[in-house]
């Protein structure tokens, strides 16, 4: 039970609507997506996709996140992803049983949200992608917080609803 507890406070949870389930983000993919907060003027934005071996269980895992690459468009307030390099990374992850569920991206604010050049970002990214999935996920890392502010957003493939920003679940640490 212990080890449970403290897998949990090293992972990151998300719900999902509808029930159904959670999204977590593993130690090694938050470590990764970490080194790129933008917490000083001069950083750019950074980005990747981010994959899952069981994107259909109540509990999603998101067990990857790639880039950022040397192709990408990155500025201090814009992240466009290298489309090829992309695509290249989703056909060679998808051989070893890996799906790509969502983007993540860095932004230079406390509490990031999306802006308008992310929802046509996305909006591109995934008419260029046929995903059998009718949502996607937004995930965005803030500059501040420890752990740093992570908001996650559900996207609908559709493009006929707004986003959805994922409530996370937070483990209370009891102290006896
Ligand atoms: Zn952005």
């Amino acid at each position: 039970m212990e080890s449970y507890l403290k897998r949990f406070m090293s992972e990151r949870h998300f719900q999902l609507p509808e029930d159904r389930g959670m999204v977590v983000f593993s130690n090694d993919v938050l470590r990764h997506i970490y080194k790129y907060a933008q917490t000083d003027f001069w950083d750019c934005e950074a980005g990747g996709q981010l994959f899952s071996s069981t994107p259909e269980k109540p509990l999603v895992p998101i067990s990857l996140a790639t880039g950022p690459y040397r192709q990408d468009r990155r500025t201090r307030c814009g992240f466009h992803p290298d489309v090829r390099k992309a695509t290249e990374d989703r056909i060679q992850l998808f051989s070893k049983g890996l799906h790509a569920v969502g983007l993540w991206h860095t932004h230079p604010e406390a509490w990031p949200t999306p802006s308008d050049c992310d929802r046509a970002t996305t909006k591109d990214y995934l008419e260029a992608f046929q995903g059998d999935m009718d949502g996607f996920l937004l995930a965005i890392l803030g500059n501040r917080g420890n752990p740093r502010n992570l908001t996650v957003w559900m996207a609908w493939t559709n493009h006929t609803q707004p986003w959805l920003l994922l409530p996370e679940i937070v483990a209370i640490a009891r102290e006896r």
